[in-house]
C-alpha cells in the first residue's frame, strides 16, 4: 500500500522505525503489540490483541496491552472505533473511512466515505471546533 495515512507495513523490521515516527519509545512491548497490529489492515478487540500478543511467544500482561493500545491510539498510530462501552475496536488503518457495525455477528466491516453523503453539518457549539466525524452505520442480519 502506498497510502500515507496508512500505517501497514509488512516488514516488522520497519514497526521500529514506525514507532519513533510517531514519537513511541520503541520498547520491546510495544514493538510486539505494533506487529501484532500493524501487520494487516483489521479491527482487533484488546482481548484479541492480548492473545494474537501472547501466542507468538511474548509475555504481555492485559494492563499493558491496554496502556499500550491508548498511547498509540494518542499518538495517532491506530485508531479506536467505540461501538458501546464495552466494545472497543482498534483499527490498523488511521485514513479516514466509515464503519458496518454487524449487531448480529459483532463483526466491524469498513466502507468508503465517498459511499455516503451528508446534506449538510451542523452548527457546532460555541467555542468548539469539529475535530472529526465517526460514521458507524449499525446492521442486523435480514431474516
Ligand atoms: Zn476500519
Amino acid at each position: 500500500m502506498n497510502d500515507t495515512s496508512t500505517n501497514i507495513n509488512s516488514s516488522q523490521a520497519s514497526i521500529k522505525k514506525i514507532l519513533e515516527q510517531f514519537a513511541i519509545n520503541p520498547t520491546h512491548q510495544r514493538y510486539e503489540i505494533a506487529c501484532a497490529m500493524l501487520s494487516k489492515p483489521q479491527h482487533l478487540s484488546a482481548e484479541q490483541i492480548l492473545l494474537l500478543v501472547n501466542s507468538n511467544g511474548a509475555h504481555v500482561s492485559k494492563a499493558t496491552v491496554y496502556n499500550t493500545l491508548n498511547l498509540f491510539v494518542r499518538k495517532g498510530l491506530i485508531k479506536q472505533v467505540i461501538i458501546d462501552p464495552t466494545k472497543i475496536f482498534y483499527d490498523s488503518n488511521t485514513s479516514y473511512h466509515c464503519h458496518y457495525y454487524n449487531e448480529d455477528t459483532g463483526e466491524l466491516s469498513d466502507f468508503k466515505s465517498n459511499d455516503m453523503s451528508f446534506n449538510r453539518n451542523p452548527s457546532l457549539p460555541e467555542n468548539t471546533v469539529q475535530s472529526g466525524v465517526d460514521v458507524i452505520v449499525r446492521v442486523k442480519n435480514a431474516t
